[in-house]
């Protein structure tokens, strides 16, 4: 029997995506929600729940999801710190998948990125350099944030090394410093770049977005991991083995 799914946030970019991606892969779109519709109507008949819609939506999904005991995957981001928090012990209620990239190109990156700091030490000067379309509002964007999250852990620094930009008389770059660069413009979907550089070689691990139909094949492959899995909150690095 294909997995049956329920798809919050229907009508938006990535809802429309998931479930031609879903079609596609042979599983069973058994309700397709958005704003205004209701959530419980369909959820009887879902082995699991997708949602990509909008932050509000997160709070009353997991209040429903936990009561009826349905496997979650959460791809919506933009969730203050605080309420993220509260957000998190409410989804381990159930088993639950959280990531904010479903790539598995991009979750991959991460666990170079983790490998290669390690791996080459301080000496090798960090920088991360993100593109993305022209009409994207917040930088850096939350994937290369997580690549400076995992760099600054495994060289045990702090937010205050991290450079955002550079101009006008910067003095020497200091051993300690991690660099991000944003470009915005055109179409861009997403590139990421995490460079290492030290006296007489560089290494540089690129990931480039072209099509938003990555993020849908990665939640899907979370949503067939998950039904497995017990209660709790995983990421993608949990559903690829990558830890
Ligand atoms: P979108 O604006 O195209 O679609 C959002 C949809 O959600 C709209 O149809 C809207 O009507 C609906 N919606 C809003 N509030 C709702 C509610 N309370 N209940 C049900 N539906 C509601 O946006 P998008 O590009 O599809 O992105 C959706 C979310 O997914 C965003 O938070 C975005 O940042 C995130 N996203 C995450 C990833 C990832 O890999 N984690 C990838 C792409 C997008």
């Amino acid at each position: 029997m294909p997995l049956r799914l329920l798809i919050n946030g229907s009508k938006g970019r990535m809802g429309r995506e998931i479930a031609v991606t879903a079609t596609d892969l042979g599983l069973a779109v058994v309700a397709a929600v958005d704003l205004g519709d209701d959530l419980a109507a369909g959820i009887a008949q879902a082995d699991a729940i997708v949602d990509f819609s909008s932050a509000h939506a997160t709070r009353p999904l997991l209040e429903l999801a936990v009561a009826r005991g349905k496997p979650v995957v959460i791809g919506t981001t933009g969730h203050a710190p605080e309420e993220k928090r509260a957000l998190l012990a409410l989804a381990a209620r159930v088993p639950c998948v959280w990531a904010g990239n479903y790539s598995v190109g991009v979750n991959l990156l991460y666990a170079l990125t983790r490998r290669a700091a390690s791996v080459l030490g301080a000496d090798y000067d960090a920088e991360v350099v993100e593109m993305h379309h022209r009409f994207k509002k917040d930088a850096p964007s939350g994937t290369a944030a997580r690549l400076l999250e995992i760099i600054l852990a495994e060289r045990q620094l702090t937010a205050e090394s991290l450079r955002h930009g550079r101009q006008g008389i910067t003095g020497e770059r200091q051993p300690s410093e991690v660099g991000i660069h944003s470009l915005r413009g055109g179409d861009v979907v997403g590139d990421h770049s995490v460079i290492f550089a030290a006296l007489g070689e560089r290494l540089e691990l690129t990931h480039k977005a072209s099509d938003r139909g990555i993020f849908a094949r990665g939640a899907l492959r979370a949503a067939q991991w998950v039904v497995a899995q017990p209660a709790g909150v995983y990421d993608m690095q949990d559903v690829l083995g990558l830890k």
